[in-house]
Protein backbone atom coordinates (compact mmCIF):
# COMPACT_ATOMS: atom_id res chain seq x y z
CA UNK A 1 0.00 0.00 0.00
CA UNK A 2 0.96 3.38 -0.24
CA UNK A 3 -0.46 6.76 1.78
CA UNK A 4 -2.04 9.88 -0.37
CA UNK A 5 -3.85 12.81 0.14
CA UNK A 6 -7.17 11.50 -1.84
CA UNK A 7 -9.51 13.89 -3.56
CA UNK A 8 -12.98 13.34 -4.34
CA UNK A 9 -15.97 14.82 -5.18
CA UNK A 10 -19.32 13.60 -3.64
CA UNK A 11 -22.94 14.03 -4.70
CA UNK A 12 -23.56 17.31 -4.19
CA UNK A 13 -20.53 18.75 -6.05
CA UNK A 14 -18.27 19.90 -2.47
CA UNK A 15 -14.75 18.48 -3.67
CA UNK A 16 -12.70 17.27 -0.18
CA UNK A 17 -9.57 15.57 0.40
CA UNK A 18 -8.46 13.20 2.86
CA UNK A 19 -5.21 11.11 3.89
CA UNK A 20 -5.69 7.60 2.54
CA UNK A 21 -3.71 4.28 2.30
CA UNK A 22 -4.01 2.78 -1.33
CA UNK A 23 -3.04 -0.17 -2.87
CA UNK A 24 -0.40 0.42 -6.01
CA UNK A 25 -2.59 -1.46 -8.20
CA UNK A 26 -4.77 1.58 -8.19
CA UNK A 27 -1.82 3.27 -9.64
CA UNK A 28 -2.67 5.04 -13.70
CA UNK A 29 -0.78 2.90 -16.43
CA UNK A 30 2.77 4.20 -16.42
CA UNK A 31 6.21 2.94 -17.48
CA UNK A 32 8.06 4.15 -14.02
CA UNK A 33 7.42 3.32 -10.42
CA UNK A 34 8.52 5.88 -8.56
CA UNK A 35 9.15 6.68 -4.75
CA UNK A 36 8.37 10.32 -4.07
CA UNK A 37 10.80 11.94 -1.45
CA UNK A 38 8.92 16.02 -1.95
CA UNK A 39 6.35 17.17 -3.72
CA UNK A 40 5.73 21.01 -4.13
CA UNK A 41 2.84 22.66 -3.59
CA UNK A 42 1.61 25.24 -6.16
CA UNK A 43 -1.08 27.78 -6.90
CA UNK A 44 -2.65 25.39 -8.97
CA UNK A 45 -2.57 22.85 -6.49
CA UNK A 46 -4.77 25.24 -4.74
CA UNK A 47 -7.08 25.35 -7.73
CA UNK A 48 -6.95 21.24 -8.21
CA UNK A 49 -7.57 20.44 -4.27
CA UNK A 50 -11.15 23.17 -3.71
CA UNK A 51 -12.24 22.05 -7.29
CA UNK A 52 -11.87 25.11 -8.73
CA UNK A 53 -10.96 26.48 -12.14
CA UNK A 54 -11.78 22.98 -13.69
CA UNK A 55 -8.47 21.95 -13.30
CA UNK A 56 -9.31 18.31 -12.65
CA UNK A 57 -10.21 15.73 -15.09
CA UNK A 58 -12.16 13.06 -13.39
CA UNK A 59 -12.23 11.79 -9.12
CA UNK A 60 -11.03 10.06 -7.15
CA UNK A 61 -7.78 11.91 -7.89
CA UNK A 62 -4.29 12.76 -6.35
CA UNK A 63 -2.87 16.39 -6.78
CA UNK A 64 0.20 17.41 -7.45
CA UNK A 65 1.78 19.04 -9.98
CA UNK A 66 5.06 18.73 -9.08
CA UNK A 67 7.66 15.94 -7.44
CA UNK A 68 10.78 14.44 -6.49
CA UNK A 69 11.86 11.01 -5.80
CA UNK A 70 13.35 7.53 -7.11
CA UNK A 71 12.56 5.26 -9.62
CA UNK A 72 11.33 1.84 -8.09
CA UNK A 73 10.56 0.15 -11.11
CA UNK A 74 11.02 0.78 -14.81
CA UNK A 75 9.90 -0.51 -18.30
CA UNK A 76 11.95 2.01 -20.22
CA UNK A 77 15.45 2.01 -20.80
CA UNK A 78 16.58 5.72 -19.53
CA UNK A 79 15.62 5.13 -16.03
CA UNK A 80 16.53 2.30 -13.25
CA UNK A 81 15.72 1.78 -10.20
CA UNK A 82 17.19 3.96 -8.02
CA UNK A 83 17.70 6.69 -10.13
CA UNK A 84 16.50 10.26 -8.72
CA UNK A 85 14.21 12.09 -10.97
CA UNK A 86 12.00 15.09 -11.39
CA UNK A 87 8.24 15.66 -12.37
CA UNK A 88 6.42 19.24 -13.55
CA UNK A 89 3.22 19.84 -15.52
CA UNK A 90 2.73 17.43 -18.67
CA UNK A 91 -0.78 17.72 -16.52
CA UNK A 92 0.30 15.24 -14.12
CA UNK A 93 -1.79 16.30 -10.71
CA UNK A 94 -4.59 17.78 -13.10
CA UNK A 95 -5.21 15.10 -15.34
CA UNK A 96 -3.38 12.18 -13.89
CA UNK A 97 -2.50 11.60 -10.67
CA UNK A 98 0.59 13.29 -8.80
CA UNK A 99 2.60 13.79 -6.20
CA UNK A 100 0.53 13.68 -2.86
CA UNK A 101 1.67 10.54 -2.48
CA UNK A 102 4.51 8.38 -1.74
CA UNK A 103 4.12 6.79 -5.03
CA UNK A 104 3.48 7.71 -8.34
CA UNK A 105 3.16 5.66 -11.95
CA UNK A 106 4.17 8.03 -14.83
CA UNK A 107 5.49 7.92 -18.45
CA UNK A 108 9.01 8.17 -18.53
CA UNK A 109 8.34 11.07 -21.69
CA UNK A 110 7.58 13.06 -18.67
CA UNK A 111 10.43 12.63 -16.02
CA UNK A 112 13.84 14.87 -16.29
CA UNK A 113 17.04 12.90 -14.50
CA UNK A 114 17.89 14.76 -10.89
CA UNK A 115 21.22 17.22 -12.21
CA UNK A 116 24.53 16.16 -10.65
CA UNK A 117 24.98 17.61 -7.23
CA UNK A 118 20.77 18.45 -6.58
CA UNK A 119 19.18 16.79 -3.99
CA UNK A 120 15.09 15.84 -4.21
CA UNK A 121 14.52 18.74 -1.49
CA UNK A 122 16.09 21.28 -3.49
CA UNK A 123 14.60 20.32 -6.65
CA UNK A 124 11.27 20.52 -4.62
CA UNK A 125 12.26 24.27 -3.08
CA UNK A 126 12.98 25.49 -6.78
CA UNK A 127 10.23 22.99 -8.40
CA UNK A 128 7.74 23.78 -11.31
CA UNK A 129 8.09 27.54 -9.99
CA UNK A 130 11.52 27.85 -10.49
CA UNK A 131 11.46 26.13 -13.66
CA UNK A 132 9.15 28.64 -14.88
CA UNK A 133 10.74 31.46 -13.36
CA UNK A 134 14.07 30.38 -15.04
CA UNK A 135 11.85 30.02 -18.83
CA UNK A 136 10.74 33.26 -18.04
CA UNK A 137 13.84 34.79 -17.43
CA UNK A 138 15.83 32.99 -20.70
CA UNK A 139 12.48 34.62 -22.59
CA UNK A 140 13.21 38.36 -21.55
CA UNK A 141 16.78 37.06 -22.22
CA UNK A 142 16.21 36.19 -26.40
CA UNK A 143 13.80 38.73 -26.16
CA UNK A 144 16.87 41.62 -25.57
CA UNK A 145 16.38 42.35 -21.73
CA UNK A 146 20.18 42.05 -20.79
CA UNK A 147 21.27 42.02 -17.09
CA UNK A 148 24.06 45.02 -17.60
CA UNK A 149 24.59 48.04 -19.88
CA UNK A 150 23.45 51.68 -20.23
CA UNK A 151 20.43 50.99 -22.44
CA UNK A 152 18.79 48.65 -19.70
CA UNK A 153 16.36 49.71 -16.74
CA UNK A 154 15.09 47.14 -14.30
CA UNK A 155 12.71 44.45 -14.06
CA UNK A 156 10.01 44.54 -12.31
CA UNK A 157 8.41 40.63 -11.11
CA UNK A 158 4.94 40.77 -9.87
CA UNK A 159 3.42 38.85 -7.27
CA UNK A 160 6.83 38.68 -5.83
CA UNK A 161 6.04 37.15 -2.07
CA UNK A 162 4.47 34.29 -4.01
CA UNK A 163 6.57 30.72 -5.33
CA UNK A 164 7.39 31.91 -9.25
CA UNK A 165 8.00 35.35 -8.03
CA UNK A 166 10.38 34.69 -5.43
CA UNK A 167 12.26 32.60 -7.14
CA UNK A 168 12.36 34.82 -10.24
CA UNK A 169 13.58 37.96 -7.99
CA UNK A 170 16.86 35.74 -6.71
CA UNK A 171 17.59 34.05 -9.84
CA UNK A 172 17.62 37.92 -11.45
CA UNK A 173 19.53 39.05 -9.25
CA UNK A 174 22.00 36.73 -8.86
CA UNK A 175 22.34 37.35 -13.04
CA UNK A 176 22.80 41.00 -12.21
CA UNK A 177 19.44 42.48 -13.23
CA UNK A 178 18.66 45.67 -11.05
CA UNK A 179 15.01 43.85 -9.67
CA UNK A 180 11.94 45.69 -8.71
CA UNK A 181 9.16 43.65 -6.93
CA UNK A 182 5.69 44.32 -6.09
CA UNK A 183 4.09 42.64 -3.22
CA UNK A 184 0.50 43.51 -1.44
CA UNK A 185 2.55 42.16 1.68
CA UNK A 186 4.87 44.58 4.45
CA UNK A 187 5.79 41.01 6.10
CA UNK A 188 7.77 39.65 2.68
CA UNK A 189 9.52 43.41 2.23
CA UNK A 190 13.25 42.26 4.42
CA UNK A 191 12.72 38.84 2.48
CA UNK A 192 12.49 40.12 -0.91
CA UNK A 193 15.51 42.53 -0.11
CA UNK A 194 17.33 39.26 1.54
CA UNK A 195 17.02 37.66 -2.31
CA UNK A 196 18.25 40.46 -3.42
CA UNK A 197 15.35 43.08 -4.91
CA UNK A 198 16.45 46.70 -5.08
CA UNK A 199 13.60 47.89 -4.93
CA UNK A 200 10.34 46.89 -2.90
CA UNK A 201 6.73 48.19 -4.41
CA UNK A 202 3.57 47.53 -2.85
CA UNK A 203 0.34 46.89 -5.29
CA UNK A 204 -0.44 50.48 -5.98
CA UNK A 205 2.73 50.78 -8.53
CA UNK A 206 0.18 49.07 -10.89
CA UNK A 207 -3.18 50.59 -10.00
CA UNK A 208 -5.54 50.87 -13.01
CA UNK A 209 -5.52 54.26 -14.94
CA UNK A 210 -7.75 55.70 -17.62
CA UNK A 211 -4.26 56.77 -19.95
CA UNK A 212 -3.20 55.04 -22.51
CA UNK A 213 0.57 54.93 -21.78
CA UNK A 214 2.06 56.06 -18.17
CA UNK A 215 5.71 57.00 -18.10
CA UNK A 216 7.78 54.14 -18.95
CA UNK A 217 9.29 52.27 -15.66
CA UNK A 218 10.69 48.88 -16.55
CA UNK A 219 12.83 47.32 -19.34
CA UNK A 220 11.07 43.91 -18.66
CA UNK A 221 8.72 42.49 -16.02
CA UNK A 222 8.18 38.94 -15.04
CA UNK A 223 4.38 38.91 -14.61
CA UNK A 224 2.62 36.02 -12.09
CA UNK A 225 -0.38 38.13 -11.10
CA UNK A 226 -2.35 38.62 -14.63
CA UNK A 227 -5.76 40.55 -14.50
CA UNK A 228 -5.99 44.60 -13.71
CA UNK A 229 -2.55 44.72 -12.71
CA UNK A 230 -0.84 43.48 -15.84
CA UNK A 231 -2.81 46.29 -18.07
CA UNK A 232 -1.35 48.91 -15.92
CA UNK A 233 1.91 47.31 -16.03
CA UNK A 234 2.10 46.92 -20.19
CA UNK A 235 1.51 50.95 -20.25
CA UNK A 236 5.03 51.50 -17.99
CA UNK A 237 7.53 49.34 -20.05
CA UNK A 238 10.09 51.38 -22.06
CA UNK A 239 10.05 50.94 -25.74
CA UNK A 240 11.26 47.77 -26.71
CA UNK A 241 10.40 45.87 -23.81
CA UNK A 242 9.46 43.19 -23.13
CA UNK A 243 7.18 41.45 -20.18
CA UNK A 244 6.86 37.79 -19.53
CA UNK A 245 3.03 36.14 -18.47
CA UNK A 246 3.20 33.43 -16.14
CA UNK A 247 0.66 34.04 -13.84
CA UNK A 248 -3.28 35.06 -13.08
CA UNK A 249 -3.16 35.50 -8.95
CA UNK A 250 -5.16 38.71 -9.90
CA UNK A 251 -6.93 37.49 -12.46
CA UNK A 252 -7.19 35.67 -16.38
CA UNK A 253 -8.50 38.82 -18.42
CA UNK A 254 -7.33 42.68 -18.64
CA UNK A 255 -8.69 45.35 -20.22
CA UNK A 256 -6.14 45.36 -23.20
CA UNK A 257 -5.18 48.24 -25.47
CA UNK A 258 -2.77 48.41 -28.24
CA UNK A 259 -1.54 51.53 -27.94
CA UNK A 260 1.86 50.08 -25.76
CA UNK A 261 2.40 47.81 -28.34
CA UNK A 262 2.30 49.94 -31.43
CA UNK A 263 4.06 53.06 -29.71
CA UNK A 264 6.52 51.37 -27.84
CA UNK A 265 6.89 48.25 -29.64
CA UNK A 266 6.55 46.25 -26.11
CA UNK A 267 6.27 42.71 -26.68
CA UNK A 268 4.00 40.42 -24.49
CA UNK A 269 5.74 36.89 -24.32
CA UNK A 270 3.04 33.86 -22.99
CA UNK A 271 5.12 31.23 -20.64
CA UNK A 272 3.90 27.56 -20.19
CA UNK A 273 6.13 25.25 -17.99
CA UNK A 274 3.75 22.56 -18.74
CA UNK A 275 4.82 21.60 -22.04
CA UNK A 276 8.13 22.03 -22.23
CA UNK A 277 10.29 19.83 -24.40
CA UNK A 278 12.93 18.02 -22.60
CA UNK A 279 15.90 19.60 -23.76
CA UNK A 280 14.49 23.07 -23.11
CA UNK A 281 13.55 21.59 -19.59
CA UNK A 282 17.17 20.18 -19.23
CA UNK A 283 18.74 23.01 -20.03
CA UNK A 284 16.96 24.75 -17.50
CA UNK A 285 17.47 22.87 -14.47
CA UNK A 286 20.91 22.57 -15.32
CA UNK A 287 21.05 26.18 -15.53
CA UNK A 288 19.21 26.45 -12.06
CA UNK A 289 21.73 23.99 -10.72
CA UNK A 290 24.43 26.73 -10.32
CA UNK A 291 22.51 29.51 -10.07
CA UNK A 292 19.59 28.93 -7.35
CA UNK A 293 20.92 29.07 -3.82
CA UNK A 294 19.20 27.13 -1.24
CA UNK A 295 20.46 28.62 1.35
CA UNK A 296 20.45 32.24 0.56
CA UNK A 297 16.27 30.96 -0.55
CA UNK A 298 15.51 28.53 2.68
CA UNK A 299 13.93 31.53 4.22
CA UNK A 300 11.15 31.46 2.30
CA UNK A 301 10.48 27.85 2.41
CA UNK A 302 7.59 25.72 4.56
CA UNK A 303 7.63 22.32 5.26
CA UNK A 304 4.22 20.84 5.30
CA UNK A 305 2.32 17.67 5.83
CA UNK A 306 -0.24 15.95 3.42
CA UNK A 307 -2.97 16.62 5.73
CA UNK A 308 -2.04 20.46 5.95
CA UNK A 309 -2.71 21.06 2.36
CA UNK A 310 -6.35 21.67 2.30
CA UNK A 311 -6.19 24.24 4.51
CA UNK A 312 -3.04 25.45 2.60
CA UNK A 313 -4.99 25.70 -0.77
CA UNK A 314 -7.65 28.55 0.77
CA UNK A 315 -4.06 30.17 1.50
CA UNK A 316 -2.41 29.97 -1.42
CA UNK A 317 -5.64 31.11 -3.50
CA UNK A 318 -5.98 34.05 -1.11
CA UNK A 319 -2.63 35.17 -1.97
CA UNK A 320 -1.24 33.79 1.92
CA UNK A 321 1.59 31.93 1.03
CA UNK A 322 5.26 33.25 1.31
CA UNK A 323 7.77 31.55 -0.99
CA UNK A 324 7.70 27.76 -1.42
CA UNK A 325 5.54 25.21 0.32
CA UNK A 326 7.25 21.34 0.43
CA UNK A 327 6.11 18.33 1.67
CA UNK A 328 7.36 15.28 2.55
CA UNK A 329 4.45 12.62 1.77
CA UNK A 330 5.72 10.22 4.04
CA UNK A 331 6.37 12.10 6.94
P1 LIG B 1 1.70 31.89 -5.40
O1 LIG B 1 2.82 31.35 -4.61
O2 LIG B 1 0.33 31.91 -4.84
O3 LIG B 1 2.09 33.39 -5.84
C1 LIG B 1 1.17 34.29 -6.36
C2 LIG B 1 1.40 35.67 -5.74
O4 LIG B 1 0.61 36.64 -6.45
C3 LIG B 1 0.93 35.79 -4.30
O5 LIG B 1 1.87 35.31 -3.39
C4 LIG B 1 0.73 37.30 -4.17
O6 LIG B 1 2.01 37.90 -4.00
C5 LIG B 1 0.24 37.68 -5.56
N1 LIG B 1 -1.23 37.81 -5.61
C6 LIG B 1 -2.15 36.91 -5.18
N2 LIG B 1 -3.39 37.35 -5.36
C7 LIG B 1 -3.27 38.59 -5.92
C8 LIG B 1 -4.20 39.57 -6.33
N3 LIG B 1 -5.52 39.38 -6.23
N4 LIG B 1 -3.72 40.72 -6.84
C9 LIG B 1 -2.39 40.94 -6.97
N5 LIG B 1 -1.45 40.03 -6.59
C10 LIG B 1 -1.89 38.87 -6.08
O7 LIG B 1 1.59 31.13 -6.79
P2 LIG B 1 2.75 30.51 -7.70
O8 LIG B 1 2.72 29.05 -7.55
O9 LIG B 1 3.99 31.29 -7.50
O10 LIG B 1 2.17 30.85 -9.14
C11 LIG B 1 2.00 32.21 -9.54
C12 LIG B 1 1.11 32.25 -10.77
O11 LIG B 1 1.80 31.68 -11.87
C13 LIG B 1 -0.19 31.46 -10.62
O12 LIG B 1 -1.21 32.11 -11.33
C14 LIG B 1 0.15 30.14 -11.30
O13 LIG B 1 -1.00 29.49 -11.77
C15 LIG B 1 1.05 30.61 -12.42
N6 LIG B 1 2.02 29.63 -12.91
C16 LIG B 1 2.17 29.53 -14.25
C17 LIG B 1 3.10 28.67 -14.77
C18 LIG B 1 3.28 28.61 -16.27
O14 LIG B 1 3.84 27.64 -16.76
N7 LIG B 1 2.86 29.63 -16.99
C19 LIG B 1 3.90 27.89 -13.92
C20 LIG B 1 3.76 28.04 -12.53
C21 LIG B 1 2.80 28.93 -12.04
P3 LIG B 1 2.24 39.19 -3.07
O15 LIG B 1 1.47 38.96 -1.81
O16 LIG B 1 3.71 39.23 -2.87
O17 LIG B 1 1.70 40.38 -3.83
Amino acid sequence: TFRALLTDKDKHGKVSSRVAELDERDLPDGNVLLAIDWTGFNYKDGLALTGRGGIVRSYPHIGGVDFAGRVIESTDGRYHPGQAVILTGWRVGEWHWGGFATRARVNADWLVPMPKGMSTRDAMVIGTAGLTAMLAINRLKSEGIRAAGSTNGPVLVTGAGGGVGSIATLLLARLGYEVHVVTGREEVHDDLKALGANMVLGRDALEASEKGLLKPRWRGAIDNVGGAPLASLLKQIEPGGCVAAVGLAAGANWDASVVPFILRGITLAGIDSVMQPFDARMAAWDRLTTLFSSTVYERMVTEAALADLPALSEDILAGRVRGRVIVKPSA
